[in-house]
């Protein structure tokens, strides 16, 4: 695994050649640079400065301030892309620090606003909303959904600061589980 000296993301500026990409704006926190090449014009990505391996891991200030920061970037980016919507992806199994992909997306460019693998099979619900149902990977069990979706709603019936405080300790369980 990657760790930190060797982060091509903990470079900042440094890296962005090697990237393809040059940085647009940036405050004490974050950063925000933009593709130079590709088939998106004005295909972004906001970062900490700050080495937060996942979204997962987000404490402290970058926590409290993606929200106000993703919304001020997408929004200019709208616009400077003449976008009809911005997607936003988080990924995480590339370079282990956290970043934003920002796209902005306009009807029949390069992206695809599919989620799910295989061939899928679209259906229109009666809301105008659209089924997609992958061929090679059939709905769950209800009661595979039922168990996750208790489990969430549980750990997250804590107070906001519990969930706030992932620490060291849920790293160590982290990192115990995945060697398991
Ligand atoms: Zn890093």
């Amino acid at each position: 695994m990657a760790s930190v000296s060797d982060c091509i993301l903990c470079r900042g500026p440094a890296g962005d050649a090697e990237l393809g990409r040059v940085q647009v704006w940036e405050d004490s926190l974050w950063r925000l640079t933009t593709a130079t090449e590709g088939e998106i014009a004005g295909f972004s990505f906001l970062e900490p400065k700050r080495h937060v391996p996942h979204i997962t891991d987000l404490t402290g200030p970058e926590a409290d301030t993606l929200g106000p920061v993703l919304a001020r970037v997408t929004r200019a980016l709208k616009e400077a892309a003449d976008a009809e919507l911005v997607y936003v992806y988080v990924f995480g199994d590339g370079i282990p620090h956290l970043h934003l992909h920002l796209a902005p997306h306009r009807v029949g460019d390069a992206l695809n606003d599919r989620m799910i693998r295989g061939e899928v099979m679209e259906t229109r619900l009666p809301s105008g909303a659209t089924s997609f149902v992958s061929r090679e990977f059939p709905p769950l069990p209800a009661r595979m959904h039922a168990r996750v979706r208790g489990r969430l709603s549980r750990a997250l019936r804590g107070s906001r600061g519990a969930v706030r405080k992932a620490t060291s300790s849920s790293k160590a369980d982290r990192r115990t589980r995945r060697n398991a």
